[in-house]
C-alpha cells in the first residue's frame, strides 16, 4: 500500500480524476445527544481543502464530540457528515489513512527515541522509513531524533505528537489543543510548525483555548456554545462585525473625563487608573480633537481582539438554561 499523496494546494483544484476535490468536511445539521445533554445541537459547516480551521468554545461546548464525529470515532444521531467526500461512519478503513489524528502524548512509546517512535508509526501505517524522517523534520525535531521520548521537553513531546499525525502524509489533520500546557516560547515555536503545515497546503482542524493563537493562525474559526455554532468566520471579520468602535487611551491627567465626553464623536468615556478610555466610531475626528486639547503624546489605540468577540458570545450565554 502506498501512502496517500498530500494535498499540495488549497481550493477546488482538479483531482486525480480531473474532478474538483470535495471539501475536506461538510456537516449538515448534525446532532448528538448523551441522555438529556445536547452535546452537538444542529451544526452545519463546511471546511474547504487547505483551510486552517479553529474550533473554539468553553469546556462542554461540544468541540470534542464534534471532532470525534468527523474522525469517525462517534456516530451522529442525525444530520449528514461528509469527510473527504465520504461518510466517516460506519468506520471506513479507506478513509482512516487519509486522516491524521494527533497522538495523545500519554500514548507514546516512551522507551523509544523520537525517530524510533515515528518509524514504528510509519510501519503501522505501512509507509516507508523516509516518511518518519520527513515527519521529524517537518516539526523541527531532526536534532532530537535520537533522544528518548521520555527525555524530550514538553514542547518537543507536543511536536512529536503532531509528527505522529503527519507520518503517513494525511490530507486532513485533526489537532486537539496542540499547544496546551506549553510555556510561551515553546508555544510560539509550535506556531511556526503549524504555519508551515498550513503553508504546505494541509487542511487542519484544531481546537484551542488560546484565542490569541487562533487569531494568529486560523483562516476561520467556529465559536461553539452549548452544542451550536454561535459564530463562524475569519477572526478579522468576526472582530470587525462585533466591535466597530475604536478605543483611544489618553494617559491620565491630560484631560478630564468631562472634557473627553464633550468631544464630538465620543460615545463613552471610562476612567482607568492610568488612562481615560474613549470609545468612538470616528477615531480620526476624535484624535484631532485630543491633539488640540492635550496633544497626542502617549495616546494609544486599543484594538479589539478575538477574545473580546469570544467573551461576548460565551459570556452572554453563561447561566442560560
Ligand atoms: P468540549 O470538547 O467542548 O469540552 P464535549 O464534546 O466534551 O465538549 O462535551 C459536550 C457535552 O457532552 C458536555 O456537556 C459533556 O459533559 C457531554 N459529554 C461528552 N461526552 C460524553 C459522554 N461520553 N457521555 C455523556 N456525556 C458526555
Amino acid at each position: 500500500m502506498s501512502p496517500t499523496a498530500p494535498s499540495t494546494s488549497p481550493g477546488n483544484q482538479a483531482g486525480p480524476e480531473d474532478g474538483p476535490l470535495p471539501a475536506a468536511v461538510v456537516l449538515d445539521d448534525v446532532h448528538k445527544r448523551y441522555g438529556g445533554t445536547r452535546a452537538v445541537d444542529g451544526v452545519s459547516l463546511t471546511v474547504p481543502r487547505g483551510e486552517f480551521f479553529g474550533l473554539l468554545g468553553p469546556n462542554g461546548a461540544g468541540k470534542t464530540t464534534l471532532v470525534e464525529i468527523m474522525e469517525g470515532q462517534r456516530r451522529a444521531d442525525s444530520g449528514t457528515v461528509t469527510v473527504l467526500g465520504t461518510s466517516p461512519w460506519p468506520r471506513d478503513t479507506s478513509l482512516l489513512p487519509r486522516l491524521g489524528v494527533q497522538t495523545q502524548t500519554s500514548a507514546f512509546f516512551v522507551r523509544l527515541t523520537a525517530r524510533e517512535h515515528l518509524r514504528t508509526m510509519a510501519a503501522l501505517y505501512r509507509v516507508d522509513r523516509a516518511a518518519a524522517e520527513r515527519a521529524l523534520a517537518s516539526v523541527g525535531l531532526t536534532e532530537q531524533g535520537d533522544t528518548r521520548v521520555d527525555d524530550l521537553s514538553g514542547g518537543q513531546r507536543q511536536r512529536l505528537a503532531i509528527a505522529s499525525a503527519l507520518v503517513h502524509e494525511p490530507e486532513l489533520i485533526f489537532l486537539d489543543e496542540p499547544t496546551a500546557a506549553l510555556d510561551p516560547q515553546a508555544r510560539r515555536d509550535l506556531w511556526q510548525v503549524l504555519r508551515d503545515l498550513k503553508g504546505a497546503g494541509r487542511t487542519i482542524i484544531y481546537t484551542t483555548h488560546h484565542l490569541d493563537e487562533a487569531e494568529a493562525l486560523c483562516d476561520r474559526v467556529a465559536i461553539m456554545v452549548d452544542g451550536s455554532v454561535a459564530a463562524l468566520d475569519s477572526p478579522a471579520r468576526l472582530i470587525a462585525a462585533a466591535t466597530p468602535t475604536t478605543r483611544l487611551l489618553v494617559p491620565a491627567g491630560r484631560m478630564t473625563a468631562d472634557q473627553a465626553r464633550a468631544v464630538e464623536g465620543v460615545d463613552s468615556v471610562t476612567e482607568e487608573p492610568d488612562a481615560l478610555v474613549l470609545e468612538t466610531l470616528e477615531s480620526g475626528r476624535v484624535l484631532a480633537a485630543i491633539d488640540a486639547l492635550a496633544g497626542l503624546q502617549g495616546v494609544r489605540t486599543r484594538t479589539a481582539s478575538l477574545e473580546d468577540v469570544y467573551l461576548t458570545l460565551t459570556g452572554a450565554r453563561t447561566g442560560a438554561p
